[in-house]
C-alpha cells in the first residue's frame, strides 16, 4: 500500500489476515510515498514484480499518469484505489465504489434502482454515487459546499437521474422523507468527533437503510439514532473490508476470506 500518511491504515493487518487464512505465499506491506516519489514507487511494482497495490491519500489521482491502463470506472471517477500488475502491464482500479455496494447488498439484499439520498461531495461520495449511478439509482446529493455537490452531479447526470440540494434542514427534511437508502460520506460523526451527526436524527424514519462510512467509532450517533427509530443501519467497515476483498481477489485469484478480514479488523478497531 503506498500512501502519506499511512501508519492508521487498517489494510496491512486486514490483507495479512487474509493471506494467513489462506496459507498463500503473499505479504502485505506499507510504505510512507511521498507525493514527489510516487512515480518512482511506481516504476517499483514493476521492478521488483510486485503482484499489486493498494493507493491511498494523497495519491489516489495522480497515481493514474503512472498506469498503462484505468478502468472506466475509475476514471470517471478520477480515483484509483487498486493496482493490479498483469504481467508488466499496471491496471488501476477503483474498488470503493463496488465494495460499497457489495457490502450494503451483503447486509441488505438487492439495493439497486433505489432512491439514494447521499451525504457528502468528497471522494468518497464520488465513488459512491457512481457505483449506485451504475445499478440505476436515482440519486441526491447534500453537501455543505453546495457548489460541490452540483459539481458531483454534472458528473453523473450522462448516467443516472440526479440533483444537488443543500445541506440544511428543509432541504434534508424533504429528501430524506423520499430516500429509500441514506449514506454518509461525511467525515462528521468521525473520532474524536463521535458526538457528530450529519442530519436531524428526527429525520431518520423506520424502515430507512442507513450506510455511514464512518467506522471509527463502530458506532456512531448516526448508527444509534438510526437503530433507535426502527431504521437498518451498518457502518463503514463493511466497505472497507469488501473494498480489500475486491482487491485481493483481483491480486491473488482466491476468494477472499471475508469473515476473518471483518474479524481482525473489529479487533484492531476495539484496541
Ligand atoms: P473528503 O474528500 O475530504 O470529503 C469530506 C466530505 O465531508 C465533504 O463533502 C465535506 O464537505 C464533508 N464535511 C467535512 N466536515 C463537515 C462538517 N463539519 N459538516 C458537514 N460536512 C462536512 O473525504 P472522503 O475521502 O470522502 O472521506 C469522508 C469520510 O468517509 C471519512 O470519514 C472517511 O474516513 C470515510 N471513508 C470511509 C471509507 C470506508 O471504506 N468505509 C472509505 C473512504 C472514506 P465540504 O465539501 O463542504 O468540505
Amino acid at each position: 500500500m503506498f500512501g502519506h500518511p499511512i501508519s492508521h491504515s487498517l489494510s496491512p493487518v486486514m490483507h495479512n489476515a487474509a493471506i494467513q487464512a489462506l496459507n498463500i505465499d503473499y505479504i502485505y506491506v506499507p510504505f510512507h510515498v511521498l507525493p514527489e516519489d510516487l512515480e518512482s514507487a511506481v516504476g517499483g511494482v514493476r521492478s521488483l514484480q510486485i503482484a499489486g497495490v493498494n493507493v491511498t491519500i494523497p495519491h489516489k489521482e495522480r497515481v493514474i499518469e503512472f498506469l498503462d491502463e484505468v478502468d472506466d470506472h475509475a476514471l470517471a471517477i478520477r480515483s484509483v484505489n487498486t493496482v493490479i500488475n498483469e504481467g508488466g502491464r499496471l491496471r488501476g482500479c477503483s474498488t470503493d465504489g463496488p465494495g460499497f455496494v457489495k457490502s450494503a447488498e451483503a447486509a441488505w439484499g438487492k439495493i439497486d434502482r433505489c432512491r439514494a439520498l447521499i451525504l457528502g461531495a468528497g471522494g468518497s461520495a464520488k465513488a459512491v454515487a457512481s457505483a449506485l449511478a451504475r445499478i440505476g439509482c436515482e440519486i441526491v446529493i447534500a453537501n455543505r459546499t453546495f457548489e460541490r455537490a452540483v459539481e458531483l452531479v454534472e458528473s453523473l447526470k450522462a448516467t443516472t437521474p440526479a440533483r444537488a440540494v443543500r445541506l440544511d434542514r428543509e432541504a434534508l427534511a424533504e429528501e430524506a422523507a423520499r430516500a429509500e437508502l441514506l449514506v454518509n460520506t461525511t467525515s462528521v460523526g468521525m473520532h474524536p468527533d463521535a458526538d457528530g451527526i450529519p442530519l436531524p436524527p428526527n429525520l431518520i424514519r423506520p424502515g430507512l437503510l442507513v450506510y455511514d462510512l464512518v467506522y471509527n467509532p463502530p458506532r456512531t450517533r448516526l448508527i444509534a439514532e438510526a437503530e433507535s427509530r426502527g431504521a437498518k443501519a451498518v457502518n463503514g467497515l463493511k466497505m472497507l473490508v469488501y473494498q480489500g476483498a475486491l482487491a485481493f481477489e483481483m491480486w491473488t485469484g482466491q476468494p477472499a476470506p471475508v469473515e476473518v478480514m471483518t474479524s481482525v479488523c473489529e479487533q484492531a478497531l476495539g484496541r
